[in-house]
């Protein structure tokens, strides 16, 4: 079984960010979260729920995890039964790079933690800037520090279409993180929706072509490095694809802990207040059960965004119709949006399904 940590804490808001979370880490706020967050998971346990099922993830996300101590994560982690972990059973960190410090990565080694996900987005510094985000220099320090500690399965999270960026741009960031820092096994590269620019945000430098091309030149040079595309943002060496990130995409069962933090649970699905008063009473939200229907869009959905789409959940005639105009294609009897048209999945998807 798969498991969510949300940890809505950041040291400031990023300009686009419209998460549920406190911008500021207050001490006492952290350690009253934390105590709640082991109230929770142990509940979840001592409950007996899903008691044969192994731990297969622990994904820490946010928000920012690494304003954690590496003794709180500890403590989060000790609610987790250790005889229920899998041997392979990955265990994630996302990380600001400028929390990234020798202690911290040493600390959160020794606690079994063997991914870190590292949010860059960029390397321009005026982008960085515009979008409150750490000196491009931290991410190079952040990375070093990693390596030193011994961690050895690192993801780069990248955004395109950030304002000051121009063409080019992300391509030679990326190439030059992977040639300095092998450990770098896994890349994300996101578009931002449009619906998150900031209203003061200066133009961005490049239109929805520039950016398709930076992203059709960002997936060539990783193909070449040995990537392996997984997800239409998603890139990993062999054996290196988030497990975790793969159980949403499969549907698998999971259940997260925190503020707002989703569930999966038997075919439901329900969610975590959004308001830290609420969440601490226990509230959940939005509780339903998915119908078969729903189930067939969503598994389509993430059929296409994995290029592997059962042909049994599209509708015949347009998977005839999209096959003859190059939209789709058929990969290992699977169907998949073709790389020219990628960036109409969402078209392809109302079409299909
Ligand atoms: S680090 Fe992530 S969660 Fe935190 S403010 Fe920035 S975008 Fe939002």
């Amino acid at each position: 079984m798969f498991f969510y940590i949300h940890i809505p804490f950041c040291r400031q808001r990023c300009t686009y960010c419209k998460f549920a979370l406190s911008p500021m880490v207050k001490e006492a706020q952290v350690n009253r979260y934390v105590a709640h967050l082991r109230k929770e998971i142990r509940g979840f346990f001592e409950s007996g729920d899903r008691e044969g099922d192994r731990i297969e993830s622990v994904y820490f996300g946010g928000g920012t995890p690494s304003v954690l101590s590496p003794g709180q994560i500890a403590d989060i982690l000790s609610e987790f039964p250790a005889d229920r972990f899998s041997p392979s059973a990955e265990i994630c960190l996302e990380a600001n790079p400028e929390d990234v410090t020798e202690s911290w990565s040493t600390g959160v080694l020794r606690l079994g933690v063997n991914r870190i996900s590292l949010g860059v987005q960029t390397l321009n510094p005026d982008s960085l800037a515009a979008i409150g985000r750490s000196r491009p220099e931290s991410v190079g320090i952040a990375l070093e520090t990693l390596a030193d500690a011994g961690h050895r399965n690192v993801n780069v999270d990248f955004i395109l279409g950030l304002p000051h960026v121009r063409p080019g741009e992300t391509l030679r960031d990326i190439r030059h993180l992977h040639e300095k820092f092998p450990d770098i096994r896994h890349t994300s590269v996101y578009f931002l929706e449009k619906w998150r620019y900031p209203k003061d945000w200066p133009a961005t430098s490049m239109d929805d072509e520039a950016q398709r091309e930076e992203y059709r030149t960002v997936r060539e040079y990783l193909l070449g490095r040995g990537f392996h595309q997984y997800e239409i943002s998603n890139f990993g060496l062999p054996g290196c694809e988030s497990r975790h990130n793969r159980a949403y995409w499969d549907h698998s069962e999971v259940r997260g802990f925190g503020l707002a933090a989703a569930s999966f649970l038997r075919g439901e699905r329900f969610e975590n207040s959004p308001l830290f008063s609420r969440y601490y009473e226990g509230e959940i939200t939005g509780r339903e059960t998915l119908s078969p229907e729903q189930l067939r869009l969503e598994q389509g959905m993430f059929g296409l965004r994995t290029f592997s789409l059962d042909e049994g959940l599209a509708r015949p005639e347009k998977v005839r119709q999209l096959l003859s105009e190059w939209l789709l294609e058929t990969r290992n009897s699977k169907l998949s949006p073709t790389l020219t048209w990628i960036f109409l999945i969402d078209h392809i998807m109302c079409e299909l399904l």
